[in-house]
């Protein structure tokens, strides 16, 4: 599903140029629930972002659902992250002027794709269980549905594979429950692949593999150290 290669990422240039990714390769299966862990400002939110291709690398390969993304043009890269990919972020990542379910169709404006549009939202909506909250605004929300409104809009497009940066960061323990409880069920019961950017020891614990970055690569680590480095439970 996810081949990566001696990836290789610097922000600046000459002498003040920053080395965030370090030849990192990386294999994901279909089917795999993967968490990636470690301090903040190790590189995960960029290697996230190349994986989605909303970023490029210096260096390196990356096929995505057997796609060569550096090598295909942006419009065969949107059309992938409009039908396979879905995105989730700590930030939720809304529009207040939009409604509820007019967020979750966002993605539909940015594609070809105009099929039952109407009906897909608010079959994503009740998938999160948020039916009943279409018509309202996302600032009448709380931070758990709102984040339940980005998931949906995640999965609007039927995505084999989700992206997750950090998507309990901003939630209480409880809410943040709810949402990973929530990715495990679409991972066994509809077999999306997930790849979830985590501090939290509660999130990683549900991954299937767990791969820890330390300044821009990959390290191995036992599961001790891992435990440690997403924090407490
Ligand atoms: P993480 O998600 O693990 O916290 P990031 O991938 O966000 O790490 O960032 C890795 C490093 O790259 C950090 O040092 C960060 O400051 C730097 N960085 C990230 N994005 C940019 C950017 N757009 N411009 C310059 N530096 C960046
Ligand atoms: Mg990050």
């Amino acid at each position: 599903m996810i081949r990566l290669r001696d990836i290789t990422k610097s922000y600046g240039k000459g002498a003040a140029a920053t080395k965030v990714l370090r030849g990192v390769s990386l294999d994901v299966e279909q089917g795999e629930l993967l968490a990636l862990v470690g301090q903040s400002g190790s590189g995960k939110s960029t290697l996230l972002n190349i994986i989605g291709g909303l970023d490029m690398p210096d260096s390196g390969s990356v096929e995505v659902l057997g796609i060569d993304t550096l090598k295909a043009g942006e419009t065969k890269r949107a059309h992938l992250r409009n039908t396979s990919i879905g995105f989730v972020f700590q930030a939720f990542n809304l529009l207040d002027h939009l409604t509820v379910h007019g967020n979750v169709i966002i993605p539909a404006s940015f594609s070809k794709d105009s099929k039952d549009v109407e009906a897909r939202g608010h079959d994503a909506l009740r998938r999160v269980g948020l039916s009943d909250y279409a018509k309202r605004r996302p600032g009448e929300l709380s931070g758990g549905q709102k984040q339940r409104v980005a998931i949906a809009r995640a999965l609007f497009g039927s995505p084999k594979l989700l992206l997750c940066d950090e998507p309990t960061g901003n939630l209480d323990s409880e809410t943040g429950k709810g949402v990973i409880d929530f990715f495990r069920e679409l991972n066994a019961k509809d077999g999306v692949t997930l790849v979830i950017v985590t501090h939290e020891r509660r999130v990683s614990s549900i991954a299937k593999r767990v791969i820890a970055m330390r300044d821009g690569a990959i390290v191995e680590t036992s599961d001790d150290e891992l435990h440690a480095q997403a924090g407490p439970a």
